[in-house]
């Protein structure tokens, strides 16, 4: 007997590199080249550290309300977390919680798994068709829940609110997580959805498109009745996950509608020229509705070309696993940004394999 038999033993979720050196190219973990509203810089210059004495609202009230003015819902539909890694992971801790196996895609975000397994979930994974779509067929079996980005996350393919609710329909006794980390850059969020299906939770964060990754703010939508359950939990944990300067910016950002359209609007139309001159260097890719393009080549190793773009200081993600180890997921960067990744990919692509 030893105490590391007593150990609860994880394979953590590797997150993507964040290099040390300076003028890379940082396409590998979507986040916004842009910075955040300028008004968040105003809260930055004015807050007084004497604040820091105090323990900040547990009830988070100034980003609560502040969110659900702007997606029109009542403050009591809403939690708050520290981004949506947060969020969901107590998501998962409160809602599933039964025998059964929860359901998610088999190429989808690498921290479902995760969480499953932390939390000593069952679940199993339902493969994505061949041209990455989900099947809502596959998704009407006894479950303990079901969770799933929409856009897909690597592949950036976005699902219908038809689709979505399909699956709503088929499933009134499991809790249902749409992870719309990606939606604002040209999906449509299944937030309507919420007046018909009480076992609906919708998440979104503050990391890709309100560039604020480093402040980490996630938050989600569901019916009053899901909401106190995660909170429930979430205040039989810790109940100061939301610190003052991070309700402030959190709510201040949500004021500039304008810029928010705009940045996004900018990394909406790089990632459409992108698609344009990806598809002339021969490379393929599933139709993306987020701010990155999960692409391949047919002439060239994808794993080689992660090297060498690494080599020349450009970093994208690259996955050595089933189904996506011939992929390259490319983040949105500035025009800039994608010349620079653009220029490489044509040098490396003339040397061959
Ligand atoms: C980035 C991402 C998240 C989490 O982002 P946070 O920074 O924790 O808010 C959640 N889900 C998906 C699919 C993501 O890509």
């Amino acid at each position: 007997m030893s105490w590391e038999n007593n150990v609860r033993r994880v394979v953590p979720y590797t997150p993507g590199e964040q290099p040390k050196v300076s003028d890379i190219v940082k396409l590998n973990t979507n986040e916004n080249p842009y910075p955040p509203a300028p008004c968040v810089q105003k809260i930055l210059d004015n807050f007084d550290n004497a604040r820091m004495r105090l323990y900040p609202d547990p009830n988070a009230e100034i980003l609560v309300n502040a969110l659900a003015e702007t997606y029109h819902v009542k403050p009591n539909q809403i939690f708050v977390g520290v981004g949506s890694d947060d969020v969901i992971s107590m998501a998962f801790l409160t809602f599933f919680n039964s025998e059964r196996n929860i359901l998610f895609p088999d190429v989808t975000y690498s921290f479902y798994d995760v969480w499953a397994d932390v939390y000593k979930i069952p679940y199993q994974t339902v493969p994505l068709t061949e041209d990455f779509r989900i099947n809502p067929d596959d998704y009407k079996i006894p479950n303990g829940g079901i969770i799933f980005p929409n856009p897909n996350a690597p592949t950036g393919v976005l699902e219908s609110l038809d689709m979505i609710e399909e699956i709503l329909r088929a499933n009134p006794d499991s809790v249902v997580m749409i992870d719309e980390a990606y939606i604002d850059f040209g999906g449509v969020s299944c937030l309507p959805l919420l007046e018909k299906y009480e076992n609906l939770l919708v998440i979104q964060t503050f990391s890709k498109s309100r560039s604020m990754a480093g402040m980490r703010i996630g938050f989600a939508i569901g019916s009053e009745k899901l909401i106190k359950y995660m909170n429930d939990v979430k205040f039989s944990i810790n109940s100061y996950t939301m610190n003052h300067l991070t309700l402030l910016c959190g709510a201040e950002t949500l004021k500039d509608a304008e810029y928010f359209k705009s940045s996004t609007g900018k990394i909406i139309e790089t990632r459409e020229q992108a698609k344009k001159k990806l598809s002339e260097l021969g490379f393929v890719f599933p139709d993306s509705k987020s701010n990155f393009i999960f692409a391949s080549h047919p002439d060239y190793d994808a794993g080689k070309i992660f090297q060498k773009l690494k080599e020349r200081k450009i970093f994208v993600r690259y996955w050595n696993k089933p189904r996506i180890n011939q992929h390259l997921r490319i983040t949105v960067g500035t025009p800039e940004e994608m010349q620079k990744l653009f220029s490489a990919l044509e040098e490396i692509l003339a040397e061959g394999q």
